[in-house]
């Protein structure tokens, strides 16, 4: 199957291939890592093969940090629009997680869980059907 996707703006644009959907993870982060790079109560992303993933028109923009728990964290997005497109950790390996609303059918990509619960905010409820871990491993 084939995914397509892209900034707000449209400069960037981007073409994922998988096997199956099942090569894909799409899961929710309430960490406040997430929090402040989205400007949303949580990060929303689908972890695939890096291999999988391909820009077609333009180039990201890339900001690295440490994630407040000491691993190394990257995010690449649209220099001029500002849309998240990819992150990875130091640990990702031949892993990207793509930014979610950016692609053009996110339902192709439905997500499976959601980590960091325990810094979910007070009004956003449990969403069915969901695995729900606390941080990231428990
Ligand atoms: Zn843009
Ligand atoms: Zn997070």
């Amino acid at each position: 199957m084939i995914c397509n996707g892209g900034c707000y703006c449209g400069t960037i644009r981007y073409e994922i291939k998988l096997e199956s959907p099942d090569e894909a993870r799409t899961s929710i982060c309430h960490c406040k890592n997430c929090k402040k790079f989205t400007g949303s109560e949580f990060g929303i992303t689908a972890k695939l093969p890096w291999k999988s993933f391909r820009i077609t028109q333009g180039s990201l923009t890339k900001h690295e940090s440490d994630n407040g728990s000491g691993t190394k964290l990257t995010r690449q997005f649209c220099g001029t629009c500002g849309s998240g497109i990819l992150e990875y950790g130091a640990g990702a390996g031949e892993n990207t997680y793509v930014f979610y609303g950016t692609l053009d059918e996110p339902d192709q990509l439905p997500p499976k869980g959601e980590f960091f619960c325990k810094v979910r905010a007070g009004w956003m409820p449990e969403i069915p059907g969901l695995f729900q871990k606390k941080e990231i491993k428990e």
